[in-house]
């Protein structure tokens, strides 16, 4: 049986005050393990340690964009990493060279642990690899695992934004990254067992959504709907809906029979073959 485990670190908004920022633990059955996105600050650390999860645990992570709520806990994941397992892999960092290109500047600015930064990776002070950068291109598929595999899809944020369909053992879970309503995610989500989807407001402010580069509940309903797939859970909750998500439930069931939540921190899922 393939199973997929999926563990929210951060579910909160770039300006959301209650929620840490995004990062995501996928665990796949065939032992592959998968971070989403690097929240920002030590939220990673934190809230990974609270539910076991540790820095050397992670040796490979998907970006979907260059966005501070996304990439700035990555030097803080690399400076425990290097400091708890010196000799350990480099961190394999996927994404579009635009985010790729943020990251480098992030790492080499805040120096941790005093690396040094060139194009395919990075170098602690006696010139041990701490990461290697991984440029991806849409459509694309990278190899993760025994049978675990990951393709990315341009969507409409910032330049080089992405979201992430992955697939194990015939498991498949997408996530939209921060996006608008994006076409392209829906035609990548075709049959999906599981949906991660944005949502900052309520389809009644969709608008203000729209304004800010993202996704109301009912488009994020809207593509889970259109996709077919099995189960939608949103995330990346804005201030405003932290302590009471219902409506997002609630508009996102007029457009998508399936099974909907709304993610917290530390929140966790199974999705599986049968
Ligand atoms: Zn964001
Ligand atoms: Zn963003």
């Amino acid at each position: 049986m393939a199973e997929i485990k999926i563990t929210f670190l951060g579910t909160g908004a770039g300006n959301c005050v209650y929620r840490n920022h995004t990062a995501i633990v996928l665990e796949c059955s065939d032992g592959t393990r998968l971070l989403l996105d690097g929240s920002s600050g030590n939220s990673l650390l934190r809230q990974g340690a609270a539910v076991g999860f540790l820095p050397e645990d992670y040796d490979q992570i998907l970006v979907t964009h260059d966005h501070a709520d996304h990439i700035g806990g990555l030097p803080f994941l690399q400076g425990q990493r290097t400091l708890v397992s010196p000799d350990g892999p480099p961190l394999r960092v996927y994404s579009t060279e635009e985010s790729l290109d943020a990251v480098r500047i992030l790492c080499e600015a805040t120096r941790m642990r005093s690396i040094t930064v060139d194009k395919e990776g990075a170098k602690d002070h006696e010139g041990r690899p701490v990461f290697q950068w991984l440029p991806i291109i849409a459509g694309h598929a990278v190899e993760l695992g025994p049978s675990t595999h990951a393709t990315c899809f341009t969507v409409d944020h910032v330049d080089g934004a992405v979201g992430w369909r992955i697939e194990c053992g015939g498991i498949s879970v997408v996530f939209s990254g921060d996006t608008r309503f994006s076409e392209n995610l829906v035609n990548a989500s075709m049959g999906a067992d599981l949906l991660i989807h944005e949502a900052l407001t309520t389809g009644k402010d969709g608008d203000s959504a729209w304004n800010r580069l993202h996704s109301s509940s009912a488009e994020a309903a809207r593509a889970a709907a259109t996709a077919g797939v099995k189960q939608l859970v949103m995330t990346h909750i804005d201030s405003g809906l932290h302590d009471n998500t219902q409506p997002l439930i609630d508009d996102a069931g007029k457009y998508f029979n399936g099974t909907i939540s709304v993610a917290h921190d530390l929140y966790q899922l199974s999705v599986s073959s049968s």
